[in-house]
Formats: C-alpha cells, structure tokens, sequence
C-alpha cells in the first residue's frame, strides 16, 4: 500500500509564524534551538542547533471535539516547505516508541487500532491500520504523546 505523508498545512504555519494564537489561545513561544532533534511539524525536517523555533500548542484537527487532542509541537520560526511524500523521513525511525492509531471519517479514535511501535516499524504499523478501508487516516505520535503528523492511503490505480 502506498503512503502519503504530510507536514501540516502552510496556512496554518504562516499564522503561528505571523503572531495568530495557538490552540491554548497564546502566541507562540520562540527559542533558539539549543538541540538538534526537535521536529518541524511543517517541512517535517529536524531543527538544527542555533536555529530559531516556535513552540506552541497544536490541534491537529479542525474542531474541537472529545477525540481532538491538543499538545505541545515545534516549527521552524523562518521559512520552510511543507513535506508531502511517500515515505516518512529517516529521522523516525528516531521515535522509538512511537504512537500509531487511526481515526474514523468524523475524526474519533479508532480503539481498535491504537499502538505502540518500535521506530522502525511505523511505516509497516501504518500500512495495517490503513489496510482497514473503514479508518480514514493515522497519526503518528512520539511516546511524548507530541503530534507528528499525519498518514494517508494512497488508492492504488486500480481500484
Ligand atoms: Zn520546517
């Protein structure tokens, strides 16, 4: 099964970037990277040490509802490219464990789909879920509970 994989949306971004609230209702906090390791939700690349960051609260979702968690995530404060591929980047492999769980079309939790992953078999954790052609999408989590992103299936062309 083919992937798609994504960073969050640059509408979004470019708000939190030009002073819009979070999802707590704040501005978003900025730092220097003192670290290498903190992901941008947006180009879904690693921030490097001496770059500038934003830290706020994020909804990856579009409303509120009981499922829509809210928790902490970083992006670049300058400029960057939003990731749309089919793969996810190397670095996940970094997430070990990872949270892996699918949502139903109205965007609640799928129980029976919620796992915990070594790094290295998230794309594989993906595929099954998705193979399920009643859940609509997975996100993937750190063991932090912080939002990563978002996995697509990609209808093959002969379907
Ligand atoms: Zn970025």
């Amino acid at each position: 099964m083919n992937l798609r994989v994504q960073g969050i949306s640059t509408d979004e971004v470019i708000k939190f970037r030009e002073g819009g609230f979070d999802a707590s209702g704040q501005l978003a906090q900025q730092y220097v990277s003192n670290w290498l390791g903190g992901p941008c939700r947006h180009c879904l690349g690693l921030i490097a040490e001496g770059e500038m960051k934003l830290v706020l609260s994020y909804r990856p979702f579009e409303s509120p509802q009981p499922y829509a968690e809210t928790g902490p995530i970083f992006l670049h404060r300058d400029s960057c490219e939003r990731y749309d591929g089919e793969k996810l980047p190397d670095w996940f492999s970094l997430l070990d464990p990872a949270v892996v769980r699918g949502y139903s079309d109205d965007h609640w939790i799928r129980y029976d789909t919620g796992n915990v992953v070594p790094g290295s078999e998230i794309t594989s954790a993906c595929q099954s879920i998705l193979s399920d052609r009643s859940v609509a999408y997975v996100h993937i989590r750190s063991k932090f509970n912080c939002f990563q992103c978002r996995v697509d299936r990609v209808a093959a062309a002969d379907e």
